[in-house]
């Protein structure tokens, strides 16, 4: 059976409280606060004034996928075609769509733990099986070489890699890129590798994002990309996504897109048209990425003082995973990290997601995607929370 998506629950839980007049400082959600681009929302007030929205190609509106493959082409520094572009509904639509086409029952799909939520339901989803790989903290929550060619066999058809990772925000410098993909060319020759870079634009510190497939170059015709515009250009609500891969994939997708949701919305598309196309959008986010700095900074600085929270600077996303084991287990009040989180919300009116929902039990993500009086007020109630136990 498929779970429930776990930050989705405690999203809901803590916006259920706030209905009833409580005054929950949330930190559990993985969407940015702010408007989109202003070209957006003038693109599609323009769009549906002007004429009646019908349905769009199941593949894409043709001049989304062309603007989606020059930014490919762009970044990765390799001609790409409209073939090789699709256009899902979210991030999440096209990975789920990519499994449910390429997977074969039994097939092995490596995930490095702590994971997004979805990617083990959606292999299962796809009839394949996930295979979870730990990584440390030590290793700044990045999957090592070595643990790499432990996990693959003749059945592994995907490895995925978060660049950079929700929930711990650990992105691949281009070294480390390098190593996974000679084990992979070693290991495991047939295997494809699948970059979700759906946060690539969200990187902090220095953190220099690299493309996978401009890093591999020998592996590139066995790498596929999800992105998308919804954490960059804060356009989550209109669920559009992007998948780069061969136009053999990308075709047998559009024929399972034909048959569930014949294609994004029309409008959603036409939205991130304008956030794709219009120069005025790079400035809005540019400013975004200002504020996400500046929010991160004071996040790590305000939650780095408070005791028993432990965290490894993250390279991009919004997410602050904390280690909250001394305060769990044996000896406390909390029998888990779901028990702590529970408590922090229904008690304390702070909303954030326990680390089993990722893999890694004994921690806490925190979305800093949040307006700076909120992340101040949550900082000031963690700190009151903490320094209330024992
Ligand atoms: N990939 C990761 C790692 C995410 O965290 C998310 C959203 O939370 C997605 C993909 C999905 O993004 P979208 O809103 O485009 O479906």
């Amino acid at each position: 059976m498929l779970s429930e998506s776990p930050t989705l629950a405690m999203s809901a839980r803590a916006k259920e409280l706030k209905a009833q007049g409580e005054e929950v400082l949330d930190f559990s959600a993985g969407e940015p606060d702010f408007h989109p681009p202003a070209a957006v929302t003038a693109a599609v007030i323009d769009y549906v004034r002007t004429r009646p929205v019908h349905y769009a190609p199941v593949p894409g509106l043709p001049a989304l996928r062309d603007a989606a493959a020059a930014e490919f082409a762009r970044y990765h520094g390799r001609p790409v075609t409209r073939g090789e572009v699709l256009v899902s509904c979210g991030a999440k639509h096209s990975l789920a769509t990519l499994f449910m086409v390429t997977l074969s029952p039994g097939d092995e799909v490596v995930i490095p733990a702590p994971y997004w939520v979805s990617y083990a339901d959606m292999v299962r989803l796809g009839d394949g099986v996930p295979v979870i790989v730990p990584t440390r903290r030590e290793d700044g929550w990045r999957l090592q070489p070595e643990a790499l060619a432990a996990a693959l066999t003749p059945k592994t058809r995907f490895i995925v890699l978060g660049n950079p990772t929700n929930p711990t925000g650990a992105g691949y410098p281009a070294p480390l890129l390098r190593a996974l993909g000679e084990v992979m060319a070693r290991v495991a020759p047939n295997c494809w590798l699948l970059v979700d870079d759906i946060y690539r634009r969200l990187v902090y510190g220095g953190f220099e994002h690299v493309s996978a497939i401009t890093t591999l170059a020998d592996v590139t015709e066995q790498i596929v990309v999800v992105d998308g515009v919804s954490k960059s250009y804060s356009m989550t609500g209109y669920r559009i996504g992007f998948l780069l891969a061969p136009a053999k994939v990308v075709s047998a997708a559009s024929r399972l897109q034909g048959h569930t949701t014949s294609g994004a919305a029309t409008v959603s598309q036409i939205a991130a048209l304008a956030a794709l196309t219009d120069p005025s959008c790079e400035a809005a986010v540019q400013d975004m990425h200002a504020a996400f700095t500046r929010r991160r900074e004071f996040m790590l600085a305000g939650l780095g003082a408070l005791p028993g929270l432990d965290i490894v600077a993250p390279d991009g996303a919004f997410y602050l995973f904390c280690d909250i084991s001394r305060h769990i287990g044996p000896g406390t009040q909390f029998a888990d990290d779901i028990a702590f989180a529970t408590w922090l919300l229904e008690q304390k009116l702070v909303g954030t997601v326990p680390g089993t929902a990722f893999g890694a039990p004994g921690h806490l993500r925190l979305s800093y995607a949040a307006a700076d009086e909120t992340l101040r007020g949550g900082v000031e109630r963690l700190g009151e929370a903490l320094a209330g136990l024992p």
